[in-house]
């Protein structure tokens, strides 16, 4: 037998004379992309995104239909090939009409893959669900307690009715594994290299989670008596039972990472010593500082800020309110202030906003749940000044407002109306308006022009080496709990990177979206969503018990089984995306008019969503030369062309029935075996 050696990318492949490039890659392990190429089928040449360049050799070559001469050296990834690459795939995915992952995952500012453990939920498998969960999010009791969902904003079954309850099916899933089998991956072998982190909230909690998961030494430094950072110290306990964040934090120590607590960085240990005994930092240190009111009385006794009035009930400490409070402010911490002054027995709780219900960045269900409670909510208003007695707080001079013209936030703007106030009685006046940064102990730090640490966006870097900064603490302030989760596992990849010499910046992977039509929803048979059960507000606003009472599993197993499944089935093998990711296309370059079909096109056992097709003929061939049937075929010609069963009869079907090989031969997700 004839053989022949040919070098690709250094590497030395041999093969039979006559073989294909592509033959000889593959028998040395190099990967050339393809995807119209199958083993079971005679070659095709048409997607032309196997290409090679040979020394001396003019032009480009396909290398699944061009057989090789002896001794050639070629090469896969010169950036001739990866410009003609980035072609190919950008011209594929101009008509490829799909989602990759469910507006859902897009929307989490961690990306976690809500559609994926939705799914296992509906199946039964709460376990699966987890896994998939602490992909990328290592506390997911805490956080389905408390996380505003903005996974539920974007989700689509609210163009049928309501949305996927998906943070509370989070909370179930992960409620019953934390309680029956807990799961923790187990880390890889000790890398050798250790890092310091200080804070201990969400976002130190979850980069200590995938950094220990990756073998590094990781140690914790938190100014709290206890960790969890905000989570602890800034969420009521009738919201986030501690237990259930100490079993989670106590997965995470399982992992190895040391946790200390009562650290505070520039009185206990300079900031400098802990860089210097550490092969990497993380700053994580959360917003803790309030803002202020900026009106006149603020420096009176019985003035506090609303993280300030958690924590003390959070440390079992004597808040001293009175019986009359007020709380300023329309977000979620002033809703957990106020119900947390009812929770103290005060008589007369206040919110005082100064705009509409309608702009409250409030969770609706916290606002009505306040209201349940006994709050009285004073709209359009807001203090003019604070009134005291003897240095104590006595009352709350109100400026009556009215909407004005939309702000820069898009929601109409408080204006004040002159000369109309209201003399409110109050002993304390709750400030809830933000939080800012307090970067004491950090001044050797670049911060940004706010005050702010200013950190790489895709790196995490700081302006010191070696010393990385992510959530509230960084660049835009104080956001939600899963937005400074979701950048800390990214920087924990980056961090990862640097201790292997290879820093490598965060970068969202490319995903394919699309759009439907309202039409579309039209087919699905509405369902409610599953509503949370909560305990009477009479009852509950007399305790600090939690007030959820958790889905029943009947409850969770339907409310998962609503969900319509937006993302691809096929996004983990699809080998489209994963070269487009790769080669970083531009699916816009080419942007045209799409074929608009949906799912049109159903066989007893497989679906074909033909806007995924990419006409590459690879189930045609395989359906016509391995599974000797040839029941499919291209029909129409140009830019009309489209894969269709040839016939319609029942006989052909029965023809097609447990084959599914053009399914397993079809690199996007356009083909689906129905079970
Ligand atoms: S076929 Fe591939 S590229 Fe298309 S939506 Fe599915 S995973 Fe994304
Ligand atoms: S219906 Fe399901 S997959 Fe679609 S957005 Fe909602 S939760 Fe995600
Ligand atoms: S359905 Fe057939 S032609 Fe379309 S992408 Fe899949 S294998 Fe290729």
């Amino acid at each position: 037998m004839d053989m022949i050696k040919i070098t690709i990318n250094g590497v030395e492949c041999v093969g039979e004379k006559g073989s294909t490039i592509l033959d000889l890659a593959r028998a040395g392990g190099v990967e050339i992309p393809t995807l119209c190429h199958h083993e079971s089928v005679k070659r095709y040449g048409a997607c032309g995104v196997c290409l090679v360049e040979g020394e001396g050799l003019p032009k480009l070559m396909r290398a699944c239909s061009t057989v090789a001469a002896d001794g050639w050296v070629l090469s896969t990834e010169t950036p001739r090939v990866k410009a003609a690459r980035q072609v190919a795939f950008e011209l594929l995915m101009s008509d490829h009409e799909g989602d990759c992952k469910g507006p859902c995952s897009l929307n989490c500012p961690a990306g976690t893959d809500c559609q994926g453990y939705v799914k296992a939920i509906a199946m039964g498998d709460d376990r699966e669900a987890v896994k998939i969960i602490k992909d990328k999010l290592p506390l997911p009791a805490s956080i389905g307690r408390v996380c505003p969902h903005p996974c539920e904003s974007a989700c689509r079954r609210t163009k049928v009715e309501e949305p996927i309850s998906i943070a509370y099916l989070k909370y179930f899933a992960a409620d019953r594994v934390l309680k029956n089998n807990p799961y923790v991956p187990t880390p890889d072998a000790a890398s050798g290299k250790s890092v310091a982190i200080i804070g201990g909230g969400p976002a130190g909690l979850t980069a200590a989670y995938y950094l220990a998961l990756k073998g590094h030494a990781v140690t914790i430094y938190d100014a709290m008596p206890k960790m969890g950072g905000m989570l602890r110290y800034g969420i009521p306990e009738y919201r986030l039972p501690k237990a259930v964040l100490d079993a989670e934090i106590a997965e995470i120590a399982s992992l190895g990472v040391v946790m200390k607590n009562n650290v505070k960085v520039g009185v206990d240990v300079s900031f400098s010593e802990l860089r210097a005994s550490h092969d990497a930092t993380l700053i994580a240190i959360g917003a803790w500082s309030n803002m202020g009111l900026r009106c006149k009385g603020e420096e009176l006794s019985g003035v506090m800020g609303g993280i300030e009035l958690l924590r003390k009930v959070a440390l079992g400490e004597d808040a001293g309110l009175g019986k009359n409070v007020a709380i300023v402010g329309g977000g979620n911490t002033a809703m957990d202030a106020c119900r947390t002054a009812v929770r103290l027995g005060a008589e007369n709780v206040y919110v005082i906003y100064r705009r509409t219900r309608d702009e409250m960045p409030a969770e609706d269900i916290e606002i009505e749940e306040a209201m349940e409670e006994g709050v009285t909510f004073k709209f359009l208003t807001n203090p003019a000044e604070i009134l005291g007695e003897d240095g104590k707080v006595s009352a709350v001079k109100l400026q009556i407002m009215e909407l004005g013209e939309p702000d820069a936030s898009g929601r109409r703007s408080p204006v004040a109306v002159e000369g109309k106030f209201e003399i409110l009685p109050v002993d304390n006046v709750i400030c809830a308006i933000g939080q800012k940064v307090n970067v004491k102990g950090f001044e050797e730090v670049e911060l940004n022009a706010k005050g702010i640490i200013a950190a790489d966006e895709r790196y995490f870097t700081t302006s010191l080496d070696g010393v990385f900064a992510v959530g509230d603490a960084t660049n835009r302030g104080a956001s939600i709990a899963i937005a400074a989760i979701g950048e800390a596992n990214k920087a924990a990849a980056v961090i990862h990177g640097y201790l292997n010499g290879m820093p490598l910046p965060y970068r969202a992977p490319f995903v394919s979206e699309r759009k439907p039509k309202d039409e579309f929803f039209d087919r699905f048979e509405k369902m409610p969503r599953a509503k949370m059960p909560v305990r009477p507000a009479e009852e509950r606003r007399n305790d600090f018990c939690e007030i959820n009472l958790g889905f029943s599993e009947e409850a969770a197993r339907a409310e998962a089984k609503r969900c319509l499944e937006c993302g691809c089935h096929d996004y983990k093998d699809c080998r489209l995306i994963k070269y487009a990711d790769r080669y970083v296309v531009d699916a816009k370059r080419f942007a045209g008019v799409k074929h608009e079909c949906f799912k049109e096109q159903r066989l007893e056992i497989i679906e074909r969503d033909q806007g995924k097709c990419i006409l590459c003929n690879l189930c045609v061939r395989v359906c016509r030369e391995d599974a000797g049937k040839g029941i499919l075929g291209l029909v129409g010609r140009g830019f009309g062309t489209v894969i269709k069963p040839e016939f319609r009869d029942s006989a052909t079907i029965a023809v097609c029935r447990d084959c599914g090989k053009c399914v397993a031969a079809c690199p996007t997700g356009a083909l689906k075996l129905l079970k």
